[in-house]
């Protein structure tokens, strides 16, 4: 997970920490306020990944430089995500991960009818929610890569009537 760049300032002090928290969620789990704060400060913080209930021991340096606020498990794993979806990274900046995802449905207004929190998501997973038609009582039941390549959410009935009407458009 990459980290802002306005954070990347390299003033490593106090401000800096709170920036960079603020910036990136990051919890920290004691009060550095009277820390005397650089760069190789090993801080104490919630691993990011939502869910995770290990913490994460670095220091300021590593978490900036090294991806981000993650505990062991997550920063192998995140290696891991980034070179098998490298691909779908580069094209469209995408990270099949339940944070990413959660966010994603949160811009696009996918309305999610299953709490993924816990769920460890890829681009395979089946995702249930609500069908994007107002008024639509069905459920679109799509994996997580098909409704963000269509960018849209429709049930099964929705996606043939919009399939025919785009068809009719092009003739
Ligand atoms: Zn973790
Ligand atoms: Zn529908």
């Amino acid at each position: 997970m990459s980290l802002k760049k306005t954070t990347i300032r390299h003033r490593y002090n106090y401000d800096f920490l709170q920036d960079l928290c603020k910036e990136n969620g990051i919890e920290l789990l004691k009060d550095y306020s009277l820390e005397k704060v650089n760069r190789e400060l090993r801080i104490k913080a919630k691993c990011l990944i939502i869910g995770c209930v290990n913490n994460v021991e670095k220091t300021i340096r590593n978490i900036v430089k090294n991806g981000g606020c993650y505990c062991k498990t997550h920063t192998k794993e995140n290696k891991y995500e980034k070179s098998k979806n490298s691909d779908w990274n580069n094209t469209n900046r995408i990270r099949y991960n339940t944070k990413y995802f959660i966010n994603y449905c949160k811009e696009n207004n996918i309305i999610l009818l299953k709490d993924y929190s816990d769920v460890k998501i890829n681009r395979e997973t089946i995702i249930e929610a609500k069908c994007f038609t107002i008024d639509c009582m069905n459920i679109c039941s799509k994996t997580l890569r098909n409704i963000v390549h269509s960018s849209s959410c429709y049930c099964y009935n929705c996606t043939v009537v919009l399939g025919k009407e785009k068809r009719k458009k092009h003739l």
